[in-house]
């Protein structure tokens, strides 16, 4: 019997990334109300509008009362027209929907326009006490399986809605391609297409669109809300590897990985983009007219609207130096295409708008805009008929959404090596479990979860379990012995020796050694090292654990891959867990018992060694392996486990590869077919990945690059047949002159199943299938 599981809108979302071509919300049918309102408003009343605030200038931090005078200065003297954050505890329903209610009275009341409010939920309502927490971003990307990024964006919006509130600051699609950058688990991994693919699966979700329906709805739903896509763009790739500080791309390179994802969500309908609080070559981000009024306004023909990052418009005088004050960093950031200023804490920029359009500095034409784009997003959202709304949520908080999240979770752990088939264990193991993040949830959470740096999860989080709950209830004989815990009331990467000893003679009355190891909870710049490497005190840990000659399973619960070289081979087998938050615990012992079966494949490339920092999409010229010399390049591409490694129970096998035509041009669209068995005795899901690579291109082209993936379900012995298509014009890459070129010549197309990992050198082993086909015609376009 052949039973198939490609999971259905993998293919569709994938269809939907490769097409080409300009799309924008067109008109929207709120254009001549806007214009008249345009006509009304006085300049004071536009340039609150283009002003957002921070919760804590209305709201007293330790009460949440709403402060009836700041209430009145902000929304009726500054008019301000948008409001973000919580109070640094995380809300409940009734408090966020009190407070919304406050704030829209006074602004209704005032000026006639409702005010926006704005939430970082960011896997999940993470700002909300009840809501449901799927695994990082980082995590849903391992599981290549872009309906869990669609569920937990309808999720999200749903419960974000049940809040009174519209707006989320999701979803994050900087790639994380490197894992010094502390934010590089709020991505889904290194690589623009499937950053592309699971980006545009939550954000259709979040606005409540389908995925194969192009174009932004006229009017969004009560059970859905706006994205603000973030971080446009490339704010994942800081030189120096700290958060915050300067990236230096190329246009071509920034058209080839770092826009694509952004401009597939705009295309889509994305209403609103956040800046990268940084700068791309030598130009902060916020003032880069080129980047955000000519690549996404213009080119794009986009009518949303873009929001400034927190303070990044005082960031251009306070620290980088390219304005002398607030009012000129103002006067370029605006005249650059910024939209909205998120100013935390000084409504008063407002004056300087006024000001500046007052001296023709800001051209009227310019915040008449501004301010329409944001009018349009509060159409959009319906504010104007409702700026509070009646409508039942009881799905909010529910054990329905509970098991999708928990599905997410399952799919996203990653396992990574198991040697003699060690896992899965028996139930009547004798397990010592240890580490730091053994008993607790906030290493497994990461940031933003119930507050920034999801330091005070444990106010929140007693009705889920922690690993040891989780484990014990599945294998009685679970001892816990910490050996390492986190310094929980000091720094982030602070931990202390809370008991090796005792986990070394407890080691010894066990079977098997699982040891949670990794790094604690952090978010943004905080979140900055100067060491990739696992700390000294969980090293020491797993050598003494290891010297007891009991066997070792390594879980790594961390937003980034730390550099574990020293210690991975005294262990027999390795899961990296990453962020799967709050139901993590339990997929881990679903997973570990073999209840069900690890498919999680790694969106990023693990490094061996700290100074040797890789993405699977290298450029050729750097892998020198084959070549003998007097220097040992082998030693350049010395990965530990390679982007989509990823370990199953059973074993798959691919036979069969065919890629069709064999000639092709731009208009063509390719087809790889193949056939994937079930070789092993368990069910399993696989995903299939598609790569290319341009054997000759006029620059250096990538050593291969991921163009489609899918995921089969299959049973014991069962095989599908699966067929992978991509437009031929794909193929392409992006050159200096800013245009887009396919290339007469060979392409080797190939795949990766979970078997393989690839090498240049295993090329044509039946690991690593492939086929040379020929682009018969140049286009460039
Ligand atoms: C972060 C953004 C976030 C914003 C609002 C900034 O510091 O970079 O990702 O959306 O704060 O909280």
């Amino acid at each position: 019997m052949k039973k198939t599981l490609i999971l259905a809108s993998i293919a569709a979302l994938a269809a939907l990334v490769s097409s080409c071509g300009a799309r924008s919300c067109g008109n929207s049918p709120y254009e001549k109300e806007i214009a008249k309102m345009l006509g009304k408003m006085t300049l004071e009343q536009k340039a609150g509008q283009m002003v957002q605030i921070n919760i804590d200038k209305i709201c007293d931090p330790a009460t949440g009362v709403p402060d009836s005078a700041a209430l009145e200065d902000v929304l009726a003297v500054q008019k301000v027209g948008s409001i973000l954050n919580s109070l640094g505890w995380c809300p409940d329903r009734e408090w966020m929907s009190r407070t919304v209610k406050a704030i829209q009275d006074k602004s209704m009341q005032a000026i006639g326009i409702p005010c926006i409010y704005g939430l970082d939920m960011i896997h999940g309502a993470t700002y909300l006490k009840d809501g449901t927490f799927f695994p990082q971003e980082i995590n849903l990307g391992a599981t290549f399986n872009p309906s869990y990024a669609a569920a937990m964006g309808r999720i999200t919006a749903y419960e974000t809605r049940s809040m009174q509130v519209p707006w989320v600051f999701s979803p994050v699609m900087d790639l994380g391609r490197d894992p010094r950058w502390s934010r590089q688990w709020e991505s889904w991994g290194e690589d623009a297409y499937l950053q592309s693919v699971m980006s545009l699966a939550e954000t259709c979700a979040m606005q409540g669109t389908a995925p194969d329906d192009k174009g932004c709805p006229a009017q969004i739903g009560l059970e859905n809300v706006a994205v603000s896509l973030k971080h446009f763009m490339a704010y994942g790739v800081p030189f120096s590897g700290k958060d915050r500080t300067p990236a230096w791309v190329p246009d071509f390179e920034l058209r080839e990985r770092y826009f694509r994802p952004f401009k597939a969500c705009i295309e889509a309908g994305a209403l609103t983009i956040m800046v990268n609080s940084s700068s791309i070559n030598g130009i902060p981000t916020h003032m880069n007219r080129k980047l955000l009024t000519l690549w996404v306004k213009e080119e794009l023909g986009w009518d949303g609207m873009i929001v400034t990052d927190w303070r990044d418009i005082d960031a251009l005088f306070t620290r980088d130096h390219v304005a002398a004050d607030r009012k000129e960093a103002v006067a370029k950031g605006i005249n650059a295409g910024i939209d909205m200023i998120m100013d935390p804490y000084d409504a008063d920029v407002a004056d300087d708008i006024c000001a500046l359009a007052r001296e023709g500095i800001i051209p009227m034409s310019r915040i008449d805009d501004a301010v329409a784009r944001v009018l349009r997003l509060k159409f959009r959202l319906g504010l104007f008929e409702d700026p509070v709304w009646e409508h039942d949520y009881p799905l909010a908080g529910s054990e329905e959404f509970a098991a999708e999240a928990l599905a997410a979770a399952v799919e996203s752990e990653v396992l990574l090596k198991n040697e003699g088939g060690l896992l899965p264990l028996r139930p009547d193991t004798r397990i010592l479990l240890t580490g730091p993040a053994a008993d607790h949830m906030r290493p497994i959470s990461g940031g933003w979860s119930y507050t920034w740096q999801g330091s005070d999860e444990q106010q929140y989080v007693g009705r889920f379990n922690t690993v040891y709950e989780a484990l014990k209830a599945r294998f009685p004989n679970t001892r816990l012995v910490p050996g390492v815990e986190y310094k929980y009331d000091g720094q982030w990467w602070e931990d202390y020796d809370a008991g090796i000893s005792k986990a070394v003679s407890e080691a010894r009355n066990a079977d098997v050694v699982i040891a949670c190891i990794g790094e604690n909870s952090y978010c943004e710049t905080p979140g900055n090292l100067t060491d990739l490497t696992l700390s000294a005190n969980q090293r020491k840990m797993v050598k003494a654990l290891a010297a007891t000659g009991k066997k070792i399973v390594l879980v790594l619960f961390e937003g980034r891959p730390r550099v574990i070289s020293e210690i991975e081979p005294l262990a027999t087998a390795v899961v990296d867990a990453m962020l799967p938050s709050n139901y993590g615990a339990d997929a881990l012992a679903l997973l570990l018992s073999g209840e069900e079966n690890f498919s999680g494949r790694l969106p990023l490339t693990y490094p061996k060694h700290v100074n040797s920092l890789h993405t699977y999409d290298y450029k050729v010229c750097e892998n020198r392996a084959t070549i003998a010399g007097a220097y040992n390049y082998d030693a350049v591409m010395d990965v530990q486990w390679p982007f989509g490694s990823g370990l199953s129970y059973t074993s798959f096998e691919y036979s069969g590869f065919s890629v069709s035509p064999a000639c092709f041009t731009a208009d063509d669209e390719i087809e790889a077919t193949v056939t994937v068995r079930n070789t092993g005795a368990r069910t399993g899901k696989e995903t299939v990945m598609l790569f290319s690579s341009d054997v000759v291109a006029s620059i250096i082209p990538d050593v291969r690059r991921l163009r489609a993936f899918t995921k089969l379900d299959l049973g014991p012995g069962e095989e599908r047949t699966v067929t992978l298509k991509l437009p031929a014009r794909e193929l392409a890459f992006a050159a200096e002159d800013g245009r887009w070129h396919l290339e007469e010549g060979d392409f080797r197309i190939s795949l990766q199943g979970s078997g393989s990992s690839f090498c240049p050198s295993q090329e044509g082993s039946p690991a690593t299938p492939s086929c040379i086909i020929r682009c018969t015609k140049t286009e460039t376009r």
